[in-house]
């Protein structure tokens, strides 16, 4: 999209909520929500106070109550932070949340209009919501979105991998590699798929031990990782009778599966989401059995005790315990889950 482009952006204020911009700055966790508002030091002026920056969800709105005076909505909000116009923040939503730039495309006199703001006075006058239209659903629950790129020339080969332990064939099944250029620069991108089998994201592993600032994972802004499990799309078309493993990372989901384990998740994390655990007994019946595999850590501990108890609503569940603290799923050798699968 050139910058002179006209940009909806009406379109683009009802597809990004405040939450995914937080996400977006890394700010989220700052925030606590408290029935529809999320409230937080205020990201723009750099404060400090809890409760001086006040989001509502419902209505997508901001408002900063101390230094700054004042409030808004997304794009106002980017503007705000990148210190940039509203055009320019709305080229930037685009860009970070994979907006379709031709549906986020104003028609041409109706953005000139947009764009002149209030170039005649009726113009400037919101049209009245049509009842029959449902309203924008809150993104933190609607599903990821295929992705409609992929990111290319990833380096199948590159020393960090087979660190880990990696088999070139075991990278090349997962379609992860190092990512020269893209938005996983500098980083081991490994696809997430959903059920259906489409990327929904890619996340960017840290090659290596990152240094402080830098975070060891990166996903894409808006991308909730709470609706997925990482290899689920081919979890499922194993044989039922088959054991599934769940465990809490990419590398051991990997590890399991070039061990001859191919019905593993990955939860991306050490607790399981709602959506997940409706994921997994989707995929279940009462005769399934379930293996929950996390590491062995206070994390992994208390995360697989929570886990078991839900999902032994639905199906067997056996909770795995490593015999040395510090143990994962990644440091089995593939004679060990062949014993331990009895394969
Ligand atoms: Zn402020």
């Amino acid at each position: 999209m050139s910058k002179s482009s006209f940009v909806d952006f009406k379109a683009i204020k009802a597809a990004v909520t405040m939450e995914q911009v937080l996400d977006h700055y890394g700010f989220a966790d700052r925030f606590k929500k408290t029935g529809d508002s999320l409230s937080g030091p205020c990201p723009i002026h750099g404060g400090s106070n809890p409760t001086q920056f006040r989001i509502s969800i419902s209505k997508n709105i901001w408002n900063c109550f101390s230094e700054c005076k004042r409030g808004g909505n997304v794009l106002d909000f980017i503007a705000r932070m990148e210190e940039v116009s509203i055009h320019a923040a709305a080229l930037k939503a685009i860009e970070w949340f994979h907006l379709d730039p031709e549906a986020m495309k104003a028609s041409s006199e109706d953005g000139q209009q947009r764009q002149g703001q209030t170039a005649r006075g009726e113009t400037a006058r919101a049209p009245k919501p049509d009842p029959q239209e449902p309203t924008p659903k809150e993104s933190n629950n609607a599903p990821n979105k295929p992705l409609k790129f992929r990111l290319e020339k990833l380096e199948r080969n590159h020393p960090y991998l087979a660190e880990r332990g990696l088999t070139l064939e075991t990278v090349v099944d997962f379609g992860a590699g190092y990512c020269a250029k893209g938005m996983m620069v500098g980083r081991i991108a490994i696809p997430i798929h959903n059920p259906e089998g489409n990327v929904v994201a890619y996340a960017g592993r840290w090659p290596g031990e990152p240094t402080e600032d830098t975070p060891k994972y990166k996903l894409p802004p808006g991308f909730s990782k709470s609706l997925e499990l990482f290899n689920i799309d081919r979890a499922i078309k194993e044989p039922g009778e088959k054991p599934l493993i769940i465990v809490e990372g990419f590398f051991a989901a990997m590890t399991l599966h070039q061990h001859g384990c191919r019905k593993v998740v990955a939860l991306m994390g050490s607790t399981m989401s709602a959506t997940q655990e409706e994921l997994i007994r989707k995929h279940t019946n009462g005769e399934s059995r379930v293996i929950v595999m996390l590491d062995e850590d206070d994390a992994g501990r208390a995360g697989r005790e929570d886990i078991a108890a839900r999902l032994s609503r639905f199906c067997f569940v056996k909770v795995h315990q490593f015999k040395e603290p510090g143990m994962q799923p990644e440091h089995l050798s593939a004679e060990d889950v062949r014993s331990f699968l009895n394969l």
